[in-house]
């Protein structure tokens, strides 16, 4: 008789929106992994409000979202055409896309599209219903250790798994990535993200907008109308915002302090009055900011993806993008294998972690440097960011360059994604 106990083929610890993804990903290629996670199910209430943030998805990972039939189901979304960038000390600014709102934009001028978290989480968990036989929702893994050629994992309720790959999908703080011995580097910002969503007096115009203050960026991000007892029926569309406001810790616990009366003055102002009167504010949060990257992305028959893997700062509204990336090249590397008869084999898995990690640590780098340029006060920093803003704003070619770059299309070219 065998010792060897029954093995299954992946098993995904983290069912959110990269975890989710990933799942789908297999299933269409015709795995069908086992998911597990601790959050609750989702119902259609989270309609009712607004989040206070909302995530900024790519071309790339919208057509990822298309190929798994995520994307019918979104409830609510703001595609947005253009972006404006620029420092309110004057030193720069810079445009991408259609920001003349009064020429007509085809879908070809689409720079993305805004989702609430909730809104993208409860489509993800109503396909992964419908497409995953063993996806488990609030189940909470408490262990797991590693066997050779299989990992076993524990839940709290002492039920257990044996797999021969395990994919850690479990967000920031990552069980997995701490108990398979995995260091990480972290950089803490010492500032804090506020977010909320507000409604301002002039339309956003489907603009996505950032100005950079001598205490960090803040971003009005537009968002779908949704009827709720402040939106009167003849009030005109397109005025609602998610902001994500970074400022050092001390002066974002002050400003989250304010009553809303208080915080709609102060974003007002803040913002130089880019839209006229912030007239209200709802679903105020706080996010401490912290960069990750993990010393590795892969140990035999174990994988990181998404946040577990790399933790980027949300100036450039890139974290769930690139995660959703790593979720498309790990199941395009492992499904080529796979049909050579190899299944999380540790070159193919190295295979994941060559093409990630090198972009994912540049993306990191790059918005580190940028938070801190854009900070800093000194003359010749400000004077040398003015200046590389302004090549950058003249030259079609880098500006084209950097739209590439964020749409994401680039890294799943070659790949069985690529649709474009
Ligand atoms: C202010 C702010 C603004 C942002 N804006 C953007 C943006 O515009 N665009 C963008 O692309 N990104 C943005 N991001 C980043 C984005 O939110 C994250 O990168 C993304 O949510 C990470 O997804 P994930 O699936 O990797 O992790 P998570 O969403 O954290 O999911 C992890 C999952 O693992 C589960 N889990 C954890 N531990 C266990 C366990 N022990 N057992 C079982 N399950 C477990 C959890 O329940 C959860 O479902 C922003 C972040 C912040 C803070």
């Amino acid at each position: 008789m065998s010792d060897q106990p029954q093995l299954e083929q992946v098993v995904i610890i983290g069912g959110g929106l990269v975890g989710g993804l990933c799942a789908l990903l297999l299933a269409k290629a015709g795995i069908q992994p086992i998911v597990l996670d601790a959050a609750p199910e989702l119902d259609d209430a989270i309609l009712q409000r607004r989040d206070a943030r909302v995530l900024a998805l790519s071309p790339a990972t919208i057509s990822l979202l298309q190929q798994t039939e995520v994307w019918p189901h979104i409830q609510r979304k703001a595609d947005y055409y253009g972006m404006q960038v620029w420092s309110r000390d004057g030193y720069g600014s810079l445009e991408f896309g259609k920001t003349d709102s009064t020429a007509p934009c085809t879908p070809q001028d689409l720079l993305g599209s805004m989702v609430e978290p909730s809104v993208l989480g409860l489509a993800i968990q109503q396909e992964l219903k419908a497409q995953i036989t063993q996806y488990h929702t609030q189940v909470r893994v408490q262990r797991i250790e590693p066997f050779g050629q299989y990992w076993q994992i524990t839940l709290c309720d002492g039920q257990q798994f044996n797999t021969a790959l395990l994919i850690g999908a479990d967000g920031a703080n990552s069980l997995v990535r701490k108990m398979a011995g995995i260091g990480v580097d972290v950089l803490d910002y010492q500032q804090t993200a506020i977010s909320c969503a507000i409604k301002t007096e002039k339309p956003h115009q489907q603009i996505a907008r950032q100005v950079f203050l001598p205490t960090g960026p803040l971003a009005f991000l537009p968002m779908t109308d949704i009827a709720t007892t402040h939106l009167n029926k003849n009030e005109a569309a397109g005025h609602w915002q998610s902001v994500v406001w970074t400022l050092p810790e001390q002066d974002a616990e002050e400003l989250n302090q304010l009553s809303d009366a208080d915080f709609l003055k102060a974003i007002t102002h803040a913002s130089g009055h880019m839209l006229g009167q912030v007239t209200i504010v709802e679903s105020r949060a706080a996010f401490p900011l912290a960069a990750r990257q993990a010393d590795r992305y892969v140990l035999p028959h174990l994988a990181l993806i998404g946040d577990a893997a790399h933790v980027v700062h949300p100036l450039a509204g890139q974290g769930v993008n690139l995660g959703c990336l790593d979720a498309a090249l790990l199941v395009d590397s492992l499904m080529r294998d796979a049909e050579r008869g190899l299944w999380a084999h540790w070159q193919t898995l190295n295979r994941y972690e060559v093409k990630r990690r090198t972009h994912n640590s540049l993306m990191m780098h790059s918005f580190s440097g940028l938070s801190w340029l854009q900070g800093s006060q000194l003359k010749a920093v400000q004077w040398l960011r003015s200046e590389g803003m302004h090549v950058v704003a003249n030259n079609p070619l880098l500006l084209n360059i950097f739209t590439e770059q964020a749409s994401g299309k680039s890294a799943i070219k070659d790949t069985r994604y690529d649709q474009y």
